[in-house]
């Protein structure tokens, strides 16, 4: 691993001047759990981490009027054991416990959950051309292991997929973040956060490199009830997603008011079926209709001759997880 410096702001204003000005390439430093392995691996050569476990008031949380919130270094762990979240948002709650193992859950945070690298194995091994770690070097994986790659969202200079729990469940439930930068602060959808890799798979997100995030917030909805995130994997513990679902419904009676669906595991980016949760609205939720609404949000999938398995797949964990959500109605 190449050496770096460890630098330790005490405030966000310091941190984000701290990576501005940092010689080299700076990075934030947080649980450490996608970026330390990274930099072991050399696909990460950062010259300064800027740790910023030591600023404070950036663990909570909480609620504000009608939101939720999260703070970028609030714990995996702690917030899918929050007793409002599990019985208010359980889609909330079972995107975080469905993802990585306890002892990654209890160290890693909600922001850096939201910038998780791709798991695609050639982006990790630098003997592979890569368009993601070398822009213009190649995809390794189109004519190569393409298994676990995406399904939506790609493109010819890239199919990896988002390998995020927690993002799916905030694009579902119209999540955004704060963040600030040494110009200022704004906020940022969760759904405008990742971006599709077109022809620049090495820019992934909306943040400006000196862009710090500092807290999810997630407005109160009756729709948090009435959900849930389903997920299916090669195992049931410490895996990424093959296909998953992040499903939110509303309901009058028998009849859909409101539907949201999110895929994950399958695309490049949270991917949300707006058509699919249209096909809902004003009807009853039978069993057909949920496979339906399954097969709308993959009517765009793109497979690679390794990963078609994962379409009929993906369908039916929509289907699942809609007639899941709405046994909580
Ligand atoms: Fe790299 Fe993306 Fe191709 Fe994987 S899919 S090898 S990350 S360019």
């Amino acid at each position: 691993m190449q050496r770096f410096n460890h630098l330790k702001p005490a405030t966000p204003a310091e941190a984000v001047h701290a990576v501005a000005t940092a010689p080299g390439t700076a990075r934030f430093l947080a649980g450490g759990t996608t970026i330390v392995d990274l930099m072991k691996l050399e696909v990460e050569r950062p010259n300064s981490l800027v740790d910023i476990t030591r600023i404070n008031g950036l663990g909570e949380i909480g609620t504000d009027g009608d939101e939720l919130i999260f703070g970028a270094l609030a714990h995996m762990s702690d917030v899918a054991d929050n007793a409002v979240v599990k019985r208010d948002y359980p889609l909330l709650s079972e995107a975080l416990w469905r993802a990585a193992s306890q002892q990654l859950r209890n160290m890693a945070t909600l922001g850096g959950n939201l910038l998780q690298r791709t798991r695609c194995s050639y982006f990790r091994d630098t003997q592979f051309p890569c368009n993601k770690r070398v822009p213009g070097s190649g995809c390794s994986a189109i004519d190569g292991l393409n298994r676990g790659h995406a399904l939506l969202g790609g493109s010819e200079h890239c199919i990896a997929v988002y390998p995020g729990d927690w993002a799916i469940a905030l694009v579902a439930m119209d999540a955004v973040v704060d963040t600030q930068s040494p110009r200022g602060l704004r906020t940022i959808a969760v759904a405008d956060l990742h971006r599709q890799p077109g022809d620049t798979p090495h820019i992934e997100t909306a943040l400006a490199p000196d862009e710090l995030i500092l807290r999810t917030r997630v407005p109160a909805s009756r729709l948090g009830r009435a959900s849930t995130y389903q997920k299916v994997r090669d195992r049931e513990s410490y895996a990424f997603a093959l296909a998953s679902a992040a499903v939110a419904l509303m309901l009058d009676g028998e009849t859909i008011q409101d539907a949201r669906i999110t895929l994950g595991g399958v695309a490049t980016v949270p991917w949300r079926a707006h058509d699919a949760e249209q096909s809902l609205i004003g009807r009853k939720l039978t069993e057909d209709a949920a496979r339906k609404a399954g097969r709308i949000a993959f009517a765009g999938a793109k497979t690679q001759p390794q990963n078609a398995f994962r379409v009929p797949l993906g369908i039916e964990t929509v289907a699942d997880a809609l007639l899941i959500a709405k046994g909580r109605a």
